[in-house]
Order: structure tokens, then sequence, then C-alpha cells
């Protein structure tokens, strides 16, 4: 089974290794002038720093080290890591030193957490689900290696959608697929559909594939699903050999604004206020470095609190833009911010709460880490045969050791986050999805049978 991991994306040690070291940049940024960056004008935009004096920290408040490196994918689930450095949330809470460091693809995230910053790795950042979980259990890391990782707070929900290639404009293939079917399985027969993610078995993977099986569509056996990195599949896209493609935004909405394909359904449409990306760090730094990893937290919460205001949001999308980071044209990202898609098939989005949320959302917060959800993510790895079937009952302890909603709480105390907007309980309760289907984190093998399509019997 761990060979079923380990046939994807595992990239050569030494490659990632450099790629990382490549990524690191704005070294110090804070404490600095400027004109201390070299080589980083052109649309690049200084935020101004809201908060850039340390907070009087009381000794157990002061960080045990000022010093972390942490890994980020540009896409907007960054949004808090960039926000806490950029508008000085990190150094406020005495984390002055942060490197965020660009990550080439999710398998060189993983590779440079196993080596961690001491080796020229990193020691936590931004993760899909359930990767910190496969981490830990050695699923995917080389050699199998155990390398356990804490889960310290989700970073956003929504922001991310299913891209289709303009070829099948006005086929049918959209949020619901009950008039696409004859064309998937005409396809099969000659060149199957071809649909692509960024790293196996996690987010991206389980979005297409729960919209696919939703509408009838098999996605073992009446497609072609593979593992591509983002820029490739764009170039895929335009030559004609992708059909479909999952990520994150900015990159649904550059595909319709370069007129390379169209938005089937926005995660947001297929499971409203869903739980998305991760903050996680090696368990660790985190056991060494205990308030530290308190003040990254709260700095964290602070910049999601301050994305939450859409107020906030032109900012965010031209710090996020500039060339340090995302490196594209703010306007890709200041409309999704603002909950406005153009779907580019005829359909337009303009409804706040299908934006991107870092902080809260209509079901409450999103911040914190539901254990629910890291159940909802294994689960679904049961489901397309991914892990085998006894991980429904080995997920709580695996749960309970890797997902520290303990420590987010102690963070959030500590930061002054009022009572309401702590959960009381590491459960979120049933979730429903946009085809009727329910997860009750309490029977997950009942919302396994009721699935008609899987690849686990049960
Ligand atoms: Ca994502």
């Amino acid at each position: 089974m761990t060979e079923f991991f380990n046939q994807f994306s595992r990239r050569k040690f030494i490659l990632t290794a450099g790629a990382s070291a490549g990524g690191v940049f704005l070294k110090g940024c804070l404490g600095n002038p400027p004109a201390s960056i070299t080589g980083n004008t052109g649309n690049n935009v200084q935020a101004q720093p809201a908060a850039q004096t340390v907070a009087n920290l009381t000794p157990e408040q002061t960080p045990e080290t000022t010093t972390v490196k942490l890994g980020y994918i540009p896409i907007v689930e960054a949004a808090p890591l960039i926000i806490a450095k950029e508008k000085g949330f990190f150094a406020k809470y005495g984390m002055t030193n942060v490197d965020l460091a660009k990550q080439a693809s999710w398998g060189a995230a993983r590779d440079n957490v196993e080596i961690g910053s001491a080796g020229g790795g990193i020691d936590g950042g931004q993760w899909q689900m359930p990767m910190p979980h496969l981490i830990t259990e050695g699923l995917i890391t080389k050699g199998n290696k155990k390398i356990p990782m804490y889960v310290l707070c989700q970073l956003i929900t929504h922001g991310n959608g299913i891209a289709i290639a303009n070829k099948h404009l006005g086929k049918g293939i959209s949020l619901q697929l009950t008039g696409a079917k004859s064309l998937f399985t005409q396809l099969k027969s000659s060149t199957p559909f071809t649909a692509a993610f960024t790293f196996p078995h996690v987010n991206q993977d389980l979005w297409i594939r729960y919209w696919l099986a939703a509408g009838g569509i098999d996605p073992d056996a009446d497609v072609k699903l593979l593992t591509v990195p983002a820029a490739q599949t764009v170039a895929n896209m335009k030559t004609g050999t992708m059909d479909a493609f999952s990520t994150g935004d900015p990159w649904p909405n550059r595909i319709v604004k370069d007129k390379i394909g169209y938005m089937a359904a926005l995660t947001a449409e297929i499971w409203k206020n869903h739980p998305e990306e991760y903050f996680a760090m090696k368990g660790e730094w985190v056991d060494k470095n205990p308030k530290a990893t308190k003040a990254i937290l709260k700095g964290i919460m602070a910049a999601q609190q301050w994305l939450d205001n859409f107020d906030n949001r032109k900012e965010a999308a031209q710090i996020l833009s500039s060339r340090n980071y995302f490196n594209l044209p703010a306007e890709i990202l200041i409309e999704p911010f603002q909950g406005k898609y153009d779907m580019g098939d005829g359909r337009k989005i303009d409804d706040k709460s299908m934006a991107a949320y870092y902080w809260k959302d209509e079901k409450g917060s999103v911040s914190y880490p539901y254990k629910s959800h890291d159940l909802w993510f294994i689960t679904e790895n049961v489901r397309w045969g991914f892990l085998p079937k006894d991980y429904l009952t080995k997920a709580k302890a695996l749960i309970d050791k890797v997902n520290r909603e303990d420590i987010w709480k102690e963070a959030a105390k500590e930061a002054g986050i009022p009572a309401a907007d702590i959960p009381t309980s590491t459960s979120r309760g049933v979730e429903q999805f946009f085809d009727g289907v329910k997860f009750d984190p309490e029977k997950p093998e009942e919302y396994l049978k009721s699935l008609k399509i899987k690849k686990v019997s049960v």
C-alpha cells in the first residue's frame, strides 16, 4: 500500500532541497528598509506593516526562538502566512524572523519538511489534507519514515474550483453532470476525459473525484486522473491534451481570463464552507518550541481576521500578487476575493458568501481545526482505496495524535479571542454536500454505505 503512494510525484531529494533554498526571500523584511531588498521592484508592493512593533510579551509568551522557516504554495490558501509576515503580525508576537519559502510542488514541500530547516528544508507550512497524517504515518515519505506532524489551524475555506478546457463548452459539463454522461462514455472508447490535480489523495484529487462520482461518473473507470504541476496543466490545456484541472485560485480564474477554459464548479458549490488547506508543523519543532508555535499561530490568527475584512482585500490582492509571492496581475485576485467569479461559460457568480474566508464563515470558525474534518479526509481516502478500510477504526487515534486543536485554543486565549469564537466541540457535526449526501462524523461507515460510486466495499 505504501508503494502505492511512493509511485507518485517523488522528486529527487537534491533537486527539491535546492528548489526550496532558491525560494527563500525577504529575509528579515520587516526590520529592513525596502531598499535592502534588491531585484524586487516591478509590481512588487511593499506592505505597510500594521503592527511592526513587538507587543509587550510576558516571559510565558516570549518565544524560545524568533526564527522559523515555513513553506507555501503560491495560491490563495497561503494568504494568512504571507499577510502575517508582511503586515507584521508574526513580529508582533515575537516571531521577527519568519522565512517563507515558496515550494516548487507539494512533493517538494513534503521532501523539505522531512529534512527540516536545519537540513535546508522547512519546519512546516501549508498543506493539503490529509498530508500531515500521511507524513506522520510514513505513507508518503522516503523509506516510509514516520515523521510526526501537528495540524495547528485551518488556513482557508473555498477559493478552489474545477476548470474545464474550452473545447467542452456547451456540452453539459457543469456542477451537475447529468447532461454529460454520454460524452464521458463516448470519450472513454477513444481518448478518455483526462483530469489533473497537483498531488494524489488530497484535497484537489478528492474534490474532482467527489464531483465526478456525484454526477454518476466513476473517477477510476470512466476518466483518466493524474498528477501534474499547475503550470504544466495550463500548458496541456492550451494544447488540448488536458480536459480538466482541479486547483486553487488564482489558477481557475487565470484559465478563464486567458480563455483557455471555463469553470464547471467552485468547491464552494460542491460543499459550502468546506475544510480546505491547513497549517501544520513538524511535531519535533513544536515540542521543542511550544511558545514560538503559539506566537506563530497568534500571528496567523491576526492575519486571518485582517483578511476577512473585505476592505483589506484589495491590499491583500496586491501583496499576494507581487513578484515576491505569486508574481501575477493583482486583478486576477481582486474579483474572486469579493466572491465575484466569471465562470467563463456565461455563468457569473457575485456572492460574497462564495468568496474565500480565512477566520469565520457561515458555519463558524474557519481557523479552528475541527477533528471531524480530518476524519472526512481520511474517510474519503478509504472510499477510493488509498487507505485500507481499517483506517476507519484507526482514524480516531491518528487524528488525536496529529490534530493539535488544544494548541490552537491556548493560542486563541492568549491572543484575547472572545470565547464565542473558540469552538467548544472538536466536531462541526453533520456536513452536507451539493448532491444531498450527508457525512455524520459519528458514523463514517454509514456515509460510505450511502455513496453509490466508491472503491471500498462496506
Ligand atoms: Ca487547495
